[in-house]
């Protein structure tokens, strides 16, 4: 347990608008730690999201030269800097909103690890490995259903433009699937754990552009492509396409699910290259 029986305060009980579920085994908390190789773990510094009841943290902090925590709920700030207290000025604790928060760590490179809050699991993986550097590696626990959409190669229901914006942006690879018995209290449905590393397409000067027209067109994923992206797009963007289309009538008929990332990222690119200015306005 994480402190002596009798002598203090209960634990605050857990929030569930913040996402609380608390991995409670050991040896799985000790499989994603370790899920980052011991070269990074040991020398770079590391970013962990909502450390909660820490049982994550107490395995960073006994490896990295330097952690960063970063954790919304008030309650537990306390706890974390008594428990903590032993190592030091290694750990920063910031009581913070990870989606307002700068996640990385100027000046060096570094690696971020986290058991993400289940309601902002989407926003904080875009955040992460959008950032700018991104981590080396992250290692990120996400309920399963968004994990497997994440992974989805095209083609299939699961795949959408978050597995787009993820492909381009990083490498997911999946790990391994917790059951909902491991944590407290356990959540509804199973959880992934996945593993991510910078992609070289992140630094292509399409992928904002590919990105965007790929959630324009999952919007509309039953239609064909032309008619998703009709649906989806300004018209002044939407001429645009049009022209390069109407010289593709296999693809303007196919479905938006038919095309890899790296043809959503060459759509964006044939694009520019006639007009460079045209995703120079559009909001992330
Ligand atoms: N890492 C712990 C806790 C996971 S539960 C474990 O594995 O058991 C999710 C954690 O994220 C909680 O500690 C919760 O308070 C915290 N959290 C929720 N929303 C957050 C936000 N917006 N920014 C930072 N931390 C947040």
């Amino acid at each position: 347990m994480l402190r002596p029986k009798g002598n203090r305060e209960p634990l605050p009980s857990p929030a569930k608008h913040l996402g609380q579920h608390f991995l409670t085994d050991d040896r799985i908390a000790a499989r994603i730690v370790e899920a980052i190789p011991a070269e990074l773990l040991d020398r770079l510094p590391a970013i962990e999201i909502g450390p909660g009841r820490m049982i994550l943290t107490r395995h960073l902090a006994r490896r990295s030269p330097r952690l960063i925590l970063v954790e919304k709920d008030e309650r537990l700030i306390p706890l974390i800097e008594e428990s903590l207290r032993e190592f030091g000025d290694r750990i920063e604790i910031r009581r913070a909103d990870a989606l307002h928060e700068s996640l990385v760590v100027s000046g060096s490179p570094y690696i971020l690890l986290s058991n993400l809050p289940y309601n902002i699991s989407v926003p904080l993986l875009i955040k992460i490995i959008g950032a700018d550097p991104p981590p080396l590696q992250a290692v990120l626990m996400f309920q399963k259903e968004v994990a497997d959409r994440i992974t989805a190669p095209p083609g299939g229901k699961e795949y959408g433009s978050l597995s787009v914006a993820a492909r381009l942006l990083s490498n997911p690879v999946h790990l391994f699937d917790i059951r909902p018995g491991s944590f407290s209290p356990p959540p509804k449905v199973h959880s992934t754990v996945l593993s991510f590393t910078p992609a070289a397409t992140r630094l292509d000067p399409a992928i904002n552009g590919a990105i965007y027209l790929a959630r324009a067109a999952f919007s509309y994923r039953r239609k064909t492509l032309k008619n998703a992206l009709e649906q989806g797009l300004s018209p002044e963007i939407m001429a645009k396409v049009l022209r390069l289309l109407d010289h593709e009538p296999d693809r303007a008929r196919s479905r938006p699910e038919t095309l890899s990332p790296g043809d959503w990222l060459d759509l964006s690119r044939r694009l520019r290259e006639h007009n460079p200015e045209i995703f120079a306005n559009i909001k992330e």
